[in-house]
């Protein structure tokens, strides 16, 4: 059987898993008193809100982006993958750094009103 991870356990406790890998980890909670115990903390985890996105993003340090990436983003130009990681950053992530430069961006980018 698959080797049950934490992140597996966090989707089992948001009810996210695919039948057949909601079986098996029920399976193995009910096997496993290690698996149990782990779970227990996985919930712990959870209810101190150590998981959200933006607490994982602060501890790896997901990166930021460049002006220039975000220019691209803003002109739709540049490669998907990056497209996807610039809107992960800052709609997922929420990114305060990231939306603040995007917003001076856009304000640098339209023609001044007079
Ligand atoms: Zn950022």
């Amino acid at each position: 059987m698959a080797e049950i991870t934490r992140q597996m356990l966090r989707d089992y406790l948001h009810d996210a898993l695919p039948d057949a890998e909601l079986a098996a980890v029920e399976k193995a909670l009910r096997e496993s008193a290690k698996l149990r115990a782990i779970y227990k903390e996985v919930v712990e985890q959870e209810d101190r809100g150590e998981h959200t996105v933006g607490a994982i993003w602060r501890r790896e340090r997901v990166s930021c982006l460049s002006r220039d990436q975000l220019g691209s983003y803003l002109l739709g130009a540049g490669d998907s993958e990056l497209l996807d990681y610039v809107e992960f950053h800052l709609k997922t992530i929420g990114c305060p750094y990231c939306q603040a430069n995007l917003d001076d961006l856009k304000k640098a980018a339209k023609p001044a009103k007079k």
